[in-house]
């Protein structure tokens, strides 16, 4: 699958293009609205930076939307709210917010090429499937708790629970081996990114507003000095330890 990269910031370009390309993805980069614009690359998808040199991303991607379909990201800063809402009003399919990891934007590469209809075609690259076969693309229940990877869905008896991308990300990654204890690194790695480098407070932040939304704190467990777990409340080992 061919990305355009519109981006004029090297210190974002770099790692993105690199990691991209572990996924599997062509990167083509430009620096600039007009070099975006004029790019005889033919890409399944454009990122977006908002905020070029030489002209403004919105109109950028209201001259791309005029003259096709192409799905496009956004790749906004902080601050860049009501930009943000602009943009998706004038027809780009999603944003990321700096910063970002690269994880997360293949998640919303992947959720925006199936909502457009626009799946890559050929095979996947080296890492693009880290053994996730379909089948695990199957609701999940565990108790009350209802996990729809396919759709990002989540309820707790029948309730809907809205989750930001990367507190479901989180979930769903620790109810793939419910009661197995994960390791803050193992989580950091895959919910995150091996290249995100930040405090891991904000993994201690994500697990509080889970627990807060799923309404119950039982269904995720501190293995103090290791990790967490995440188990049916009143019915795992973590009964015992609480
Ligand atoms: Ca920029």
């Amino acid at each position: 699958m061919r990305l355009l990269l519109i981006e004029d910031d090297d210190r974002i370009a770099g790692p993105l293009t690199e990691g991209l390309g572990r996924y599997g993805f062509t990167v083509d980069r430009v620096r600039t609205g007009a070099a975006g614009l004029t790019s005889d690359s033919a890409p399944d998808l454009v990122l977006l930076d908002l905020g070029l040199p030489d002209m403004d991303g919105l109109d950028v991607c209201r001259s791309l939307r005029a003259r096709s379909p192409i799905p496009i990201i956004m790749i906004t800063a902080r601050g860049e709210e009501a930009d943000r809402v602009a943009g998706l009003e004038l027809g780009a399919d999603d944003y990321m917010a700096k910063p970002f990891g690269v994880r997360e934007l293949v998640a919303r590469i992947r959720a925006v090429t199936r909502r457009t209809g626009t799946l890559p075609a050929g095979p996947p690259g080296p890492e693009t499937t880290p053994a996730t076969p379909t089948a695990t693309l199957a609701p999940q229940q565990l108790g009350p708790l209802h996990i729809d990877r396919r759709t990002r869905q989540v309820r707790v008896d029948a309730r809907d629970i809205a989750l930001s991308p990367r507190e479901f990300d989180l979930l769903a990654y620790l109810a793939q081996d419910p009661g197995a204890v994960h390791s803050r690194q193992q989580i950091m790695d895959t919910v995150w990114d091996p290249h995100f480098f930040g405090p891991t407070k904000t993994l201690d932040a994500h697990i509080a507003a889970l627990r807060r939304k799923l309404g119950d704190s039982a269904w995720i467990t501190t293995a103090r000095g290791v990790g967490f777990r995440l188990t049916v409340p009143g019915d795992g080992p973590s009964e015992a330890a609480r």
